[in-house]
């Protein structure tokens, strides 16, 4: 999640004054489940990855995210997961159908890029650089990343390209008509 000018008295977060003109970015921390996470144990860095607060290390994707960020100005939250049947998806040949929902339809399937190691460089270029005509993108053998407006936005999103693997997934078993 970006955050612009967090005020000093923002719920747990805690910033430092003298970085209040700096873009901060909140970023789940690493070894943490997601169920486990919350707004007081979230990462505090710079647009670089450096620490300004918090427990533990920021995310092994922290390197990801800051890229996407950069090559997306309109973008003002990410989320990374590895939900079930997006993921499946992504270790076969089939593709997660792309339903009404996703805004407009600029091709029938979500789109993927290949695989490179999970916290690597190549990931970080290459989801950054899918990402910049997509608002949804399915890592081959890793997971999904969205991206939105807010936190809201990309949580829809990411919530709803699992719903749709899952109907691509009953599709596939079912068999089309
Ligand atoms: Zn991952």
């Amino acid at each position: 999640m970006k955050v612009w000018n967090i005020p000093d008295t923002s719920n747990n977060v805690d910033v430092p004054e003298e970085v209040d003109d700096d873009p901060l970015i909140l970023i789940t921390p690493s070894g943490v489940s997601l169920r486990d996470v919350t707004l007081g144990n979230l990462i505090v860095t710079d647009l670089d990855g450096e620490k300004m607060e918090g427990d533990g290390e920021p995310s092994s994707e922290t390197g990801m995210h800051l890229e996407i960020y950069r090559k997306r100005e309109d973008v003002e939250a990410i989320v990374h997961t590895h939900p079930p049947y997006a993921t499946g998806f992504s270790f076969t040949d089939k593709k997660i159908p792309r339903f009404e929902g996703f805004g407009e339809i600029k091709a029938p399937y979500i789109a993927e890029i290949e695989y490179t190691v999970p916290g690597s460089i190549d990931l970080v270029e290459s989801a950054s650089d899918g990402l910049i005509n997509e608002d949804v993108l399915l890592l081959r053998n890793h997971g999904v990343v969205t991206v939105g407006p807010d936190i809201f936005e990309a949580v829809l999103l990411a919530e709803f390209t699992e719903s749709s693997a899952k109907t691509g997934f009953v599709i596939q078993v079912l068999g089309r008509k």
